[in-house]
């Protein structure tokens, strides 16, 4: 397994996510918060990864309206177009062309032994293949960009792995051409939702739009699972155990926490004050990022215009990972003497 260390000055970075609409507190702590840091010292590339979103099945009506939302979220959370280059996968046809071409290198086996593979093909009666090849796009997104860290957070180190050795496979037969790309893991650790039970996800309806007014945000924090053990207002709580604890120290004032611990663990405030202070955290923390969010929206030409431009950039870079890739695996037959 590659090891996790610090990123050096300027490193390459690519990172994708798949558009499911408005950012989430999951998606918020669990990578955009670190991309955005990591922009200021990284060449950065963040891709909203649509073709990934079509092994699940999202609707050709939805998916437009997705992947703009998604967008700007990246860019009301801080994500410079400036800086980074912020684009759309579908807009880089390579993406799918090297994909194909990583094929060539990639043993069933490999893919047939992804945890992930193995989790979702088990709940389908008929498994798509893109849903076995998934690791492969996977690959192709962050090599076409001869990209040498990727944030991850644990779930995806597998997937990352599996990276890492088609790179390996592929440079071996055909020439160095491709980094093998290491982690950059997410300090956020894995952000489990409301339920307590499972990672924050939208599927699973466990988390909390960063973009949702007060309103919104206290009614679904209320909804929270808080430590099993408090069943009465007054019983003493164990902050260590509880999500809600957990989201504090992401959200409320430090100054704060050490008398948000004391008094859970003395009963001496509820969970439902706790959870109110909580939403009002999350609420006050987001409040630029809502109010930058309601000024792209009010000019989506100009997050086209952002997209569009992204693309460009995405494409120029891709255009040449490919013409090194096609020359290596023989793909230019335009070269053969006569
Ligand atoms: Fe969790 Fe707060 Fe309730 Fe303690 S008081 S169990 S930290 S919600």
């Amino acid at each position: 397994m590659a090891e996790a260390t610090p990123p050096t000055p300027r490193s390459r970075i690519f990172s994708g996510m798949q558009p499911s609409g408005e950012a989430h507190l999951g998606n918020y702590l669990g990578a955009l918060r670190q991309w955005v840091q990591h922009q200021e010292e990284h060449d950065c590339f963040f891709c909203i990864v649509d073709q990934h979103a079509l092994t699940g099945g999202v609707s050709p009506d939805a998916l437009p309206a997705r992947v703009f939302d998604l967008a700007v979220s990246f860019l009301a959370v801080g994500l410079d177009p400036e800086e980074s280059v912020i684009f759309v996968q579908s807009d880089v046809q390579e993406h799918t062309e090297l994909a194909w071409l990583l094929n060539a290198v990639t043993p069933v086996g490999d893919l047939e032994r992804m945890t992930q593979y193995k989790d979702k093909s088990q709940r389908l009666e008929s498994i798509p293949a893109g849903l076995l090849n998934y690791p492969i796009l996977q690959a192709a997104d962050i090599l076409l960009y001869r990209a040498d860290r990727v944030p991850v957070g644990e779930d995806q180190l597998q997937h990352l792995e599996l990276a890492r050795e088609i790179a390996r496979r592929w440079n071996s037969r055909f020439g160095e051409v491709f980094p093998e790309p290491r982690p950059i893991l997410s300090r956020a650790g894995r952000i489990m939702g409301l339920d307590g039970d499972a990672k924050m996800s939208k599927s699973l309806d466990n988390t909390v739009r960063i973009l949702a007014e007060s309103d919104e945000v206290h009614r679904r924090v209320r909804t929270a699972v808080t430590d099993p053990q408090r069943v009465r207002r007054d019983d003493p709580g164990r902050p260590e155990v509880c999500n809600v604890y957990t989201l504090h120290k992401h959200f409320t004032d430090p100054e704060r926490l050490p008398d948000i611990a004391a008094q859970c663990r003395a009963g001496t405030r509820g969970c439902v004050d706790c959870k109110a202070i909580l939403a009002d955290s999350i609420t006050e923390h987001f409040e630029p990022v809502r109010e930058r969010a309601r000024e792209l929206a009010a000019t989506p030409g100009r997050v086209r215009e952002i997209l569009e431009a992204g693309a460009e950039r995405a494409r120029a870079e891709a255009a040449e990972t490919m013409g090194r890739v096609r020359e290596a695996m023989g793909l230019d037959w335009r070269s053969a003497s006569p």
